[in-house]
């Protein structure tokens, strides 16, 4: 049975309906109040949500303080132009392998946090984001799913100035600022979309909509990315990659973020993430 796990108050839990599961409670093993510890056994994780029904919730989700599902990865990479529509606004050709950088772990932030603005540049990316769970290295694509705990999502939120301080730009640090990385709300497992390979992804600022697309649009795929990465870094429970983003983003329009403005990021089967920038 699928699973839908989330950070509650900073420790990791499963999430059924309405309500939140403390997974040390009901795995009765401390170290799993660590979402770190508890991705790298997904087996053990389905077993759990299969059970939860006939357990006392620990709480309600309307309540609850919801925070980046996985706080704290080891590594966090991401995917520059993997949708043709953005390379294309971009007027970029479509690579011929996938452009891999890094989005620095301290930018993580929860799927409500307020997105602090640092510049009169920062810009928009929603981005579904993979969560590995079993590590490994040389992973083949036949083999790719078997190492995704899980799909969430994501903001590569951007500071463009600062992306494109240097020639050729530095993406790193342009996208690492302190909380320019929203996760959330709840990181489901593949098992539970119907084609977690096509999942609608849209991102509205102040209830206007700036992006759509569907995942199916990315130029390398979820299993593509991980083999690829996986062939240069050893991949760990809970690494993120953030997958890229369709068009719509505001560099090419002039339109960024300002004070007060409401990002919202969704995606089908997952849920929606609400970003204050201040
Ligand atoms: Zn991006």
């Amino acid at each position: 049975m699928g699973f839908r796990l989330a950070n509650i108050a900073g420790r990791a839990a499963l999430v059924l309906g309405e309500h939140w599961y403390d997974l040390e409670q009901i795995s009765g093993f401390a170290p799993w109040s660590d979402p770190l510890h508890a991705l790298g056994d997904t087996e053990r994780l389905h077993e759990l949500s299969a059970e939860i029904p006939d357990i006392e919730p620990s709480g309600d989700l309307a309540t609850a303080e919801v925070l980046a599902p996985v706080p704290a990865p080891r590594s966090c990479f991401a995917v520059g132009l993997n949708y043709p529509s953005h390379a294309s606004e971009a007027a970029m050709a479509p690579p011929d392998v996938p452009l891999i950088f890094a989005k620095f772990t301290s930018c993580i932030a929860g799927p409500k946090a307020d997105v602090e603005l640092r510049s009169t540049s920062a810009d928009h990316e929603a981005e579904l984001v993979v969560v590995i769970g079993p590590g490994g290295r040389d992973i083949s694509v036949e083999d790719a799913w078997g190492h995704v705990a899980g799909l969430t999502v994501g903001q590569d939120i951007s500071d463009r100035t600062l992306q494109f301080a240097s020639s050729p730009p530095h993406f790193d640090l342009g996208k690492s600022r302190d909380g320019y990385g929203p996760i959330g709300p709840v990181l489901v497992s593949p098992d539970l979309f119907e084609d977690p390979e096509d999942l609608a992804i849209t991102c509205e600022v102040n209830g206007v909509q700036r992006q759509q697309g569907r995942t199916s649009e990315m130029i390398f795929d979820v299993a593509h990315l991980v083999a690829y990465i996986s062939s240069v870094s050893t991949l760990a429970p809970g690494d993120l990659i953030f997958t890229g983003t369709p068009d719509g983003v505001g560099l090419f329009e002039g339109r960024f973020l300002q004070p007060g403005d409401l990002v919202s990021t969704t995606i089908s089967g997952i849920g929606t993430m609400e970003n204050h920038c201040r």
